[in-house]
């Protein structure tokens, strides 16, 4: 297994491999993550893009090799004197996942609480932020996704677009070093996507953040990436800044994908 660390990368994985069962969905995947870089991964569904992101939620464990965060061991632990690595526990990544934002297809917001309250909830909980402190963040964050009037709102007032902005709102009030999107866009209608994706952008243009995004949009992909990873089976077939890998790929099945989706 490797032990190694490279300071510098904000996520790295190294060889790793997942299995359900039989099913190998990612089959020994490297891949490094520059801090503040943008990477949107695509490719045909079932190639393991949604994987890759549920392992850095740690709602999945890897089957094999390492994932580092922030040039430490994330998906495992340092133990005993030699700092042997074994799988990360509970107490490890309680902190460490603190650092890791991630919006879904579906909203899941807190349906019994305003969009203030819905905000405010993890950073009150689970960083201990003084009421005041969080509400005041929680506005200015509701600002930023054009919600600033929706604040005392129950979210099943709201349409999709305006609940997806507030769960948008409520990963970054946590402070991420790394916002995780999946499919943001999947689950709205059509004439509520361009709303979602413009707040992406600005959440893009105007912090640092790392974001790691599987989308089908690619109209977005190609404003927001550094670079694009087109999946297939559970690898890299080729990757590239957008203009490279969406004008002018090297891979006829990227082109056949790309075909399908426009
Ligand atoms: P993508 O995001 O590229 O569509 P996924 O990462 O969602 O692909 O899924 C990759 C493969 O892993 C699929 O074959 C899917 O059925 C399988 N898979 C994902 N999650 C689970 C799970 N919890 N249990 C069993 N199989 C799973």
């Amino acid at each position: 297994m490797p032990t190694d660390t490279r300071p510098g990368d904000k996520v790295r994985f190294t060889r790793v491999t997942k299995r359900f069962g039989e099913n190998t969905v990612l089959d020994g995947l490297d891949l490094t993550v520059a801090p503040g870089e943008r990477v949107t991964l695509i490719g045909p569904s079932g190639s393991g893009k949604t994987t890759i992101l549920r392992l850095l939620m740690t709602l999945e464990r890897v089957t094999d090799g390492v994932i580092q965060v922030d040039g430490e061991p994330f998906s495992h632990m340092p133990a005993g004197a030699g700092g042997k690595l074994v799988p990360a526990n509970e107490r490890y990544l309680a902190p460490r996942r603190r650092h890791i934002g991630m919006v879904f297809q579906q909203f899941n917001l807190f349906p019994h609480m305003s969009v203030l309250a819905n905000v405010m909830e993890a950073p009150v909980n689970v960083l201990g932020l003084d009421k005041d402190e969080a509400a005041a963040r929680a506005r200015e964050l509701l600002g930023l996704v054009g919600l600033a009037d929706k604040a005392d709102a129950h979210p099943t007032r709201l349409s999709g677009g305006q609940q997806q902005r507030v769960a948008i709102a409520r990963a970054l009030a946590m402070r991420p070093g790394i916002l995780l999107l999946d499919e943001v866009t999947s689950a709205l209608d059509p004439e509520l996507v361009a709303e979602v994706l413009d707040v992406l952008r600005d959440v893009a243009g105007s912090t640092d953040l790392t974001m790691l995004c599987v989308t089908h949009e690619m109209g977005f992909a190609r404003d927001v990436s550094d670079r694009i990873l087109m999946f297939d089976e559970g690898r890299v077939l080729e990757s590239g800044p957008p203009e490279k890998l969406l004008d002018a790929p090297d891979h006829d099945r990227t082109r056949t994908f790309l075909g399908s989706i426009r």
